[in-house]
């Protein structure tokens, strides 16, 4: 069994509600924070343990904390993103619904770090179950006393309040999230600068995922250094996976970071295998918005290394040959799977949740979303494959915010690696039309 970090209480019976919580050793780093450690030292535990972001960017969370402005005076916040959104992942959901308490612990920990008092938890609409069970995790902490005024006695004062969005993919954008705090339309803003500097009321703010919050208590708990010591040099500790797709086992898992794709895929403590022990064709290892990976450099680089789960390994080669760890949202094809569908399938998604403000990606996710169409339903020519391709070029690093690379990726990488079966598509319309599924021509 690998190590759990997350999850190791997981099953615990009663974990949920408060009283099990705490029997369970919870709300320790809270206690170790504010009675025995300056904020700032909590600052270097988290910089020491060497985590990434794990919403999907990977962006040290030690170095964004220390981006935060405490000299200016004005107030600092914490926002939890928990507008998880990205096609292929619910992790976030899993830790929410069914150990509240770690992340409500983990935002009073990182709240006292950044000297922050007034936080929040951004939940996406269509979370409204786990909003429940959060509120209520809250008002339980409020009435344990880890939350309000002069928690534990030391002095320190926390207030953190849940606000559920309204259904749009974009507000999970960090700068939307912010606006939509605020009570505006979700548009993202045009960074520098970054929230670090000018965030929610345009104070010092630090947006974090779930999962990287709720990793917080073990860090303090245990140092930096500790949690270090699993996962690899460059992707240190566990990462949670969403796993989806033509496996055995769907389900959320905690693995250590550094272990091979192949065992992931194929052990009975993780994925148990393919389903109907099909043939693997393809891999997203990270949510929709990274590239796919083709069947040959799925278990191997191209420079004939085995394919780690780990940030540097999934993404070897850039785009040309590898993808990304990013949310963790794991989502495996078999040969029966269509890639032309299924990428058609993401660009409608990404057209449909483009917020309109920038034209390359208000036009361009809608002409990806058209042709592809056009080409799945059998009317496709010739030329709209070198089209998509000039499409997804000129959206492509020419947006405000990741959306428009979000959907140019999953086009680009899907033309390079499987072009044979777009060409298929136009070629054979008739072989097209009416099919439920795509086999390969032998
Ligand atoms: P980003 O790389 O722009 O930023 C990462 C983080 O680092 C941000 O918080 C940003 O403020 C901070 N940062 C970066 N440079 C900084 C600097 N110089 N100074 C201060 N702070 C700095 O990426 P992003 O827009 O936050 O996230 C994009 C990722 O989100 C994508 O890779 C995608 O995988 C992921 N995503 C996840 C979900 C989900 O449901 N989990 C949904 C959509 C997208
Ligand atoms: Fe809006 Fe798309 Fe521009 Fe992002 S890239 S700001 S979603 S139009």
């Amino acid at each position: 069994m690998s190590k759990k970090i997350l999850l190791d209480k997981i099953n615990v019976p009663g974990i949920k509600t408060y009283e099990v919580y705490r029997r369970e050793g919870g709300y320790a780093s809270v206690e170790k924070a504010l009675k025995t450690m300056t904020p700032d030292e909590v600052v270097t535990e988290v910089k020491n343990s060497g985590l990434k972001g794990r919403g999907g960017a990977g962006f040290p969370m030690g170095m964004k904390w220390s981006f935060i402005d405490k000299k200016s005076g004005n107030p600092r916040h914490l926002v939890c993103n928990a507008d998880e959104s990205e096609p292929g992942t619910f992790k976030d959901r899993y830790l929410m619904e069914y150990i509240p308490h770690l992340l409500i612990e983990g935002m009073i920990t990182a709240s006292f770090a950044l000297e922050a008092h007034l936080s929040y938890i951004y939940i996406r609409g269509e979370y409204m179950w786990v909003f429940k069970i959060l509120e209520n995790a809250i008002k339980e902490a409020y009435a344990a006393g880890w939350l309000g005024k002069n928690i534990l006695g030391t002095g320190y004062d926390l207030d953190l309040h849940v606000h559920v969005g309204a259904g749009a993919y974009i507000c999970g954008e960090e700068t939307a999230l912010i606006e939509s705090l605020e009570g505006k339309r979700g548009n993202p803003r045009i960074k520098p600068p970054f929230p670090a500097i000018s965030g929610l009321w345009a104070n010092p703010t630090v947006v974090n995922n779930v999962e990287s919050i709720a990793t917080v208590p073990y860090i303090v708990n245990n140092s930096g250094l500790e949690y270090a010591k699993f996962g690899t040099e460059k992707s240190t500790g566990t990462k949670l996976i969403s796993a989806s797709g033509h496996i055995k086992n769907p389900g959320v898992y905690e693995i250590e970071l550094g272990i091979s794709v192949y065992e992931f895929i194929n052990s009975d403590e993780y994925l148990g295998g393919m389903l109907d022990d099909r043939p693997l064709k393809a891999l997203v290892p990270g949510g929709s918005s990274v590239p796919i990976l083709p069947a040959h450099l799925i278990y191997k680089t191209a420079n004939g290394d085995d394919r780690m789960m780990s940030y540097e390994s999934l993404s070897d080669g850039g785009f040309a040959t590898g993808s990304m760890l990013g949310s963790g949202g794991f989502i495996v094809y078999n040969d029966t799977s269509c890639i032309v569908r299924n990428t058609w399938n993401f660009s409608r998604f990404y057209h449909h949740e483009s917020c309109g403000q920038c034209s390359p990606c208000r036009e361009g996710t809608g002409w990806l979303e058209k042709v592809l169409h056009r080409i799945e339903t059998g009317h496709g020519r010739e030329e709209d494959i070198d089209l998509l391709w000039d499409i997804q070029r000129k959206i492509e690093g020419n947006t405000i915010c990741p959306l428009g690379d979000a959907a140019a990726w999953p086009v680009a990488a899907a033309i390079r690696h499987f072009r044979d079966e777009f060409e298929y598509h136009v070629r054979f319309p008739e072989k097209i039309k009416n099919r439920d599924h795509y086999v390969a021509e032998p």
